[in-house]
């Protein structure tokens, strides 16, 4: 155990080469460009090992983090890649995709160590570009180190949905030696990964890579299938399925209910997100015309979603971009980085403003009228309530509008899963402790259950459901 923490401590945080913003806004490619070997070594001799590991504590998949920095300050890559590897079915995205300054990040008692030189906060190990580094030289030098296999059992799996939470559930069963099929409505597998996260925050490569080793241990994906349409969950246990896991997100996408949202090039955001990212094959027929990207961009709300759409605004080519709020920064949710990412690209933020209508001309949109908004008593999330600022009506002039206002379970299930328990007002699924439904032999995770949340907590969820279904198997 490393004693030398004062040494540690003055160690300064070794910044992640990023792509220039005037260079990256031409291209889809990683702002981020990742460590070189030498840079990560020393970032990583920055942890101070505690004993009582609160990143560990804080990472809903409980990382041994310690081990995996000291093993990467020893210099072996692929030991530390093994350790996160333990834990989590897909390091390389977490270490991109999760918010480490809530998570992991946040508890890291150098984060709130003082610097001697001018006596700010020192920053927190860059534990989530480390995870990503090591796991991405692993796979870049060894390919996914292909895991042992228990012999085939005769049971039958079937995972509705192809997110992380069922990716997780997949390859934990497909270990465990059970047949497992994964049945996606997308043209292809990856869930939001895919159809949501743009290649700016993570190349799709890495999802390919993840895909293909998922196939080489056996799993099978069926596209382009919607659950809860042709074939029902009855009818899956009809044709031999032995239990099933119900994975399918949130992915309805919040509505405004205001005058012109029906408007031509008002988007909802993941059709935006989706067109403006992917390529046509990957996209149903319907949404395969290219995205005709208007001058002057507004994209209504605050999350991370808002800034995927932002920054895919000005990377298609709008001349301005605008993101509106209607609460403050201080209340926005999301990563402050991907605020900063935003800004660095030009992208201009309306707080305290709301459209009330969107106007338009020949069935377009061109403007939305809009009013101010102050901040009253706290809402039932202890966030203060947004309210209207009588006579501060105004319009904004708006091509195109995305709507990224948050997302939604979907009814389907709950139609036509009879016995299946929802929450009648959200459509959440209910589940025991052990990720059961109210339906025997059927499991649930990820945001179809929490709401909508992060890639971590869902490929969470789907482990310990893995864990579940797969004792469930063994009583049958
Ligand atoms: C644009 C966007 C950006 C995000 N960025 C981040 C981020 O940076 N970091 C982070 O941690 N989280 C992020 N999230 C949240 C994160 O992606 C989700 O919390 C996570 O993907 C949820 O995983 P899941 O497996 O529950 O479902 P999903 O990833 O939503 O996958 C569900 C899949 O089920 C499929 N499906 C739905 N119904 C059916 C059906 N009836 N039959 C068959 N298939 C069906 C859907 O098509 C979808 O592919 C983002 C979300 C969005 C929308």
């Amino acid at each position: 155990m490393p004693c030398d923490n004062h040494r540690r401590l003055e160690i300064a945080l070794q910044p992640a080469p990023k792509q220039d913003p005037a260079q990256r806004v031409k291209n889809w490619d990683e702002a981020f460009l990742g460590y070189e070997l030498d840079t990560a070594v020393i970032e990583a001799e920055r942890c101070i090992h505690c004993p009582t590991a609160p990143c560990q504590e804080a990472c809903p998949v409980e990382n041994d983090i310690p081990r995996a920095l000291l093993l990467l300050e020893e210099g072996d890559l692929n030991a530390a890649a093994n350790v996160f590897r333990e834990t989590s079915t897909l390091p390389e995205m977490c270490g991109r995709l999760c918010p480490q300054e809530s998570l992991c990040e946040g508890a890291c008692v150098v984060g709130f160590a003082i610097r001697t030189a001018d006596m700010g906060r020192q920053a927190p190990v860059a534990i989530g570009k480390l995870e990503s580094f090591v796991s991405d030289q692993q796979r870049r030098t060894e390919g996914f180190p292909m895991p042992e296999l228990a012999p085939p059992s005769d049971k039958k799996v079937a995972i509705v949905g192809s997110g992380p939470a069922s990716l997780a559930v997949a390859e934990d069963l497909a270990k465990e030696g059970h047949s497992c099929t994964v049945f996606e409505a997308w043209p292809e597998p990856g869930g939001v990964l895919l159809y949501g996260i743009p290649n700016f925050k993570m190349r799709k490569e890495i999802l390919d890579e993840k895909l293909a080793f998922l196939r080489n241990l056996g799993i099978e994906f069926v596209c382009n299938t919607r659950i809860g349409g042709d074939v029902t969950i009855d009818d899956l246990f009809r044709d031999g399925y032995h239990a099933v896991f119900i994975g399918t997100g949130a992915g309805v996408g919040g509505q405004m209910r205001i005058p012109g949202e029906e408007l031509g090039e008002v988007y909802q955001a993941t059709e935006f997100l989706v067109r403006g990212n992917l390529q046509p094959h990957q996209l149903p027929q319907d949404m395969r015309e290219p995205l005709p990207i208007g001058k002057h961009v507004l994209v209504v709300g605050g999350g991370d979603t808002s800034m995927d759409c932002v920054r895919t605004a000005v990377r298609l080519g709008a001349e301005s971009v605008t993101c509106m709020y209607r609460r403050t920064e201080h209340e926005q949710k999301g990563r402050e980085e991907e605020r900063r990412h935003a800004r660095e690209e030009g992208v201009q933020f309306q707080y305290l403003t709301v459209p009330t209508r969107f106007l338009g001309d020949n069935g377009r949109v061109t403007a939305a009228e809009c009013v101010r908004m102050r901040l009253g008593e706290p809402d039932d999330t202890g966030r203060r309530r947004p309210e209207p600022v009588p006579g501060s009506e105004f319009a904004v002039p708006a091509d195109t509008v995305v709507l990224a206002i948050g997302y939604n379970a979907d009814e389907l299930m709950e139609e036509t899963t009879p016995g299946l328990h929802t929450d009648k007002r959200s459509h959440l699924i209910r589940i025991q402790e052990d990720f059961s439904t109210s339906r025997k032999g059927v499991f649930a995770g990820g945001d179809n259950v929490n709401g909508a949340d992060l890639v971590v907590t869902a490929l969470a969820d789907g482990r310990r459901a893995a864990e579940a279904i797969h004792g469930y198997l063994q009583t049958l």
